[in-house]
This record gives structure tokens, C-alpha cells and sequence, in this order.
């Protein structure tokens, strides 16, 4: 295993009280130890933390203290080593530089936990949730991710695969030994009744699952409408900040201005769209097209209309496109007359806004909260997947329980369902990491942050 010397800051680099450099691999202590001033520090106990000084030749570069872990019990399972500098840029990249000129190399975006991963102390359950830890941005996604790296995830998927361990041997032994009394004998209805309680219970968290993803995602959320209806100033409202710019010109709001509310502690992230209306203008119909692509992104839309004004026909149009998602109609400016009739197309979900006054504004809010039951969102001793990856593989891991119970309900021969289990098998251990592939792992580990 390839195990060389890795450095990295761990801190964020910038202006703070201490920075923390962080080296991993075989020959870290020594490599630290020509540079430190203070114990020898390949001759102290494992798990101790040194004074000393960073010094090049004569110059002393800064004062440290300084962790010696010995493999295996790190956080890499290889030797790791801590240095804790003073927090500024400047000491802290010339500690860096030091280590680097000493043989060390610099440490790719994840690669700590790449190693923790690939040396057996964590799974890719436990990795990505601590990929999750670091991203959460709301306590509901921090609690899923503490408990996914736990283990608890992990656990319930070994457990599944210690069971279908079992009953393959229990197969195996019946096939082969028929007269060995001891084995329990497995009959098709035992097979059937596991792979069912098994299925049962995958089943429920991948539902589980898909709903709460939101927690860890949040609600991507497109305020669509034509120009001048009024979607700054509502995006303003719900934000409670000047963050679009709100103008009287028609189709100023080209670009996309993000921002996020955290409602019952779940994330809704708005995505301000410029108008929908056809346009020649080069710059807003690129506006305009990115609009209906976020429109398409979004778990949510909120449609504004103005009051005071008709309908037209590129929101009629607008409006067949939405009614498969999960959809409020904003009608705005509920304070000018009443000219809009939206009365025959069979809408649901249609709250009136003035953001003159700020009416409706939290009527809005309680919509959204009713539409994606943000108020029995809990997660509460509950077990799910937490991304894309962990979703896609456990429902491939359903379609082959099917299969087995297909195959039990058409009476094949026990041999060809012992292949499915052995698939179930192989495909439950790919949500843990065991059998990668090398290039999604590097994809993976590649989304950390430097020095995680
Ligand atoms: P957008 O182009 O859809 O983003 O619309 P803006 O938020 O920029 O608003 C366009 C104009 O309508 C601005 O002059 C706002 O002050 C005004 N406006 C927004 N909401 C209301 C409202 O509820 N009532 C009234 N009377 N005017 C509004």
C-alpha cells in the first residue's frame, strides 16, 4: 500500500490563533524530528504532544507544539504527526514549505480520510459522512451525519450481509451435505421469509431516504414569473436582506442570486430567475433559458403572477409545465386591483403576496412548510442514506431481493437464487466500500476539503 509522507494544513488558512499541520505515512516522525528543536521526537511514547520549536539551520521559524501518533491507532492507521503553529499565513506556510523540502508531499483534497478508508479503519459510509459533518449546515443534518459515522448505517448492512452469509451456507450445507442433521434446513419458505423481512426493511429506509434527503440538501427552490411581478422583492422578503436587486425596469433581474433560509431547520435555497418572456436581448435570454434549467433542478417552484395584470399566454404555457412538481402560485401585488383570473386551470397552492406590506409572506412559508412536512421532519434513531451513490446501490440491492423472490414464486432451482443472494451480497458490500472502484474513490475523496 502506498503510504508515503502526506502534509497538509488542517486549519483554514488565514489569520487565527493556531494552524494546524498535519503529516501522515511511513518516516513522518523522523521527517519532523530534522526540523524540531525540542525532545527527540522519534524516541517519545505514542499519542504525546511535544514542545519545541520548527527550525531551519539556525533559524527558528516558529513555536510549536507537536502531536506524535503512532500507527495504528490514528486517524489514517499510519504514523501521523501534529503540528501546531501560531495561526499566521506567513509561519504557517513556511512550516509547510519546510516539510515539503524534507521529502513530504502535499496532500490531495481528502486524502486523510482517503487512508483511513483504504487502510480498513472506516467505511465509505463512514468517509461520506464525514464529507457530511463538515458540510452540514443546518443541527437536523449534522445529528444524521454524527449517526452515520457511528456506524449505525453500517452496522444494519452488515448485519444484512451476516444474515445472507448464512443463510448461503445453510444452502450450501443442504445441497451438499443433505443428511447432516445439525444444519438447519433451509427450505424455500425460510429464504422467502428472510429475503422478505430483508426486503421489508431496505425498502423502508430507502423511502425514508429520498424524502430526507432534504435534510442534508435542503429544498432547491425557483422563483420563476415573468419580468416585474415582483420575485426580488418577495425572494428579498423571505431572505430578510437586500440580496436581488429589486428595480421598475422590466427584466433587470438577469442573473441567478442565490440564497438560503433555514425554515424548521431545513435549508431552502432560492434561486432568483429572470423573467420568462421571449426576449432578443442576448443577456436575458440567457437568463431566461438558465431559468427553465433551475426550474428543472428545483424540488420546488414558486410561480409569481401580478394581480393587476392578465394572464399571458407564456405563463399559460409556463403553467402546463409545472403541474408535475411540487408547485405555489405567488400571486403578487394583492394590494392593486384584481385583474388575474387563474380561476380555470384547476390550480392548488395559490397564496396571495403584497410585499408592500409584507402580506402573505408567512402564509407562503407555512405552505411550503405543509407541502414537504417540514413539521414531522425528525430524524430521530433513524436509519437512512444519505447521498446519491448510497440510494443508487441500495436500490440495486432491492431489484435483486425481487429477483429472488421472483424466482421463489416461479420455483427455480435453489442454485440459481444462491447466485442472487451471492449478488445481493457482493452489492450491499459496495455501499460499505468493499470491491471499489478506483476512479469513484478518487471522484469521491476529491470533494473534501485540503487536509480532511
Ligand atoms: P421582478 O422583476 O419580478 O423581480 O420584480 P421586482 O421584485 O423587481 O418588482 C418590480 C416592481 O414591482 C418594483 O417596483 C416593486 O417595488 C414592485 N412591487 C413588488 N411587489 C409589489 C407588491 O406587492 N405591490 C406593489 N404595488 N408593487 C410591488
Amino acid at each position: 500500500m502506498n503510504n508515503d509522507i502526506v502534509v497538509s494544513i488542517s486549519t483554514t488558512l488565514g489569520k487565527g490563533a493556531i494552524s494546524i499541520i498535519r503529516l501522515s505515512g511511513d518516516g513522518c516522525i523522523p521527517l519532523v524530528n530534522e526540523v524540531f528543536k525540542g525532545k527527540d521526537l522519534t524516541k517519545v511514547d505514542s499519542h504525546t504532544i511535544n514542545y519545541g520549536h520548527i527550525v531551519d539551520k539556525d533559524n527558528v521559524i516558529d513555536e510549536v507544539l507537536v502531536s506524535v501518533m503512532k500507527a495504528p491507532k490514528t486517524y489514517t492507521m499510519e504514523d501521523v504527526v501534529e503540528i501546531n503553529c501560531h495561526g499566521g499565513i506567513a509561519v504557517t506556510n513556511k512550516v509547510l514549505e519546510l516539510l515539503v523540502v524534507k521529502g513530504a508531499r502535499l496532500a490531495l483534497p481528502g486524502e486523510f480520510t482517503k487512508r483511513a478508508f483504504l487502510n480498513g479503519r472506516i467505511d465509505l459510509v463512514e468517509a461520506e459522512a464525514v464529507m457530511d459533518i463538515i458540510d452540514s449546515k443546518t443541527d437536523k443534518a449534522l445529528n444524521v451525519a454524527v449517526s452515520n459515522l457511528s456506524g449505525n448505517l453500517s452496522n444494519l448492512i452488515r448485519d444484512f450481509r451476516t444474515s445472507l452469509l448464512n443463510l448461503l451456507a445453510n444452502i450450501e450445507v443442504n445441497i451438499d451435505y443433505p443428511e447432516y442433521e445439525d444444519a438447519e434446513v433451509v427450505t424455500i419458505n425460510t429464504i422467502k421469509d428472510k429475503v422478505g423481512e430483508m426486503s421489508t426493511s431496505l425498502n423502508k429506509i430507502v423511502k425514508e431516504s429520498m424524502n430526507k434527503k432534504i435534510i442534508k440538501e435542503g429544498i432547491d427552490v425557483a422563483i420563476i414569473g415573468k419580468p416585474n411581478v415582483g420575485k426580488s422583492s418577495i425572494l428579498n422578503m423571505l431572505i430578510g436582506e437586500e440580496k436581488a436587486i429589486v428595480t421598475d425596469i422590466a427584466g433587470t433581474t438577469r442573473d441567478v442570486v442565490e440564497g438560503s433560509i433555514s425554515l424548521n431547520g431545513i435549508m431552502l435555497n432560492f434561486i432568483d430567475t429572470a423573467g420568462i418572456r421571449e426576449t432578443n436581448d442576448v443577456v436575458e435570454k440567457f437568463g431566461v433559458e438558465k431559468s427553465l434549467e433551475k426550474m428543472n433542478e428545483a424540488n420546488l417552484i414558486l410561480f409569481v403572477f401580478n394581480n393587476n395584470e392578465e394572464i399571458t399566454p407564456d405563463e399559460e404555457e409556463l403553467l402546463t409545465k409545472i403541474k408535475d412538481k411540487k408547485y405555489i402560485i405567488v400571486v403578487n401585488k394583492k394590494d392593486l386591483d384584481k385583474k388575474l383570473d387563474l380561476s380555470k386551470y384547476n390550480l392548488d397552492n395559490i397564496i396571495y403576496t403584497d410585499t408592500v406590506t409584507d402580506n402573505g409572506i408567512e402564509e407562503l412559508k407555512n405552505k411550503i412548510i405543509e407541502l414537504f412536512n417540514l413539521d414531522e421532519l425528525d430524524n430521530k434513531n433513524d436509519l437512512f442514506f444519505t447521498n446519491e451513490r448510497q440510494i443508487t446501490l441500495a436500490k440495486e440491492a432491492l431489484s435483486i431481493l425481487d429477483d429472488v423472490k421472483k424466482g421463489i414464486d416461479m420455483e427455480v432451482p435453489v442454485d440459481m437464487i444462491e447466485i442472487d443472494i451471492k449478488k445481493m451480497w457482493t452489492k450491499l458490500g459496495e455501499i460499505l466500500g468493499e470491491n471499489y472502484d478506483e476512479e469513484l474513490i478518487d471522484q469521491l475523496f476529491s470533494n473534501f476539503c485540503l487536509g480532511k
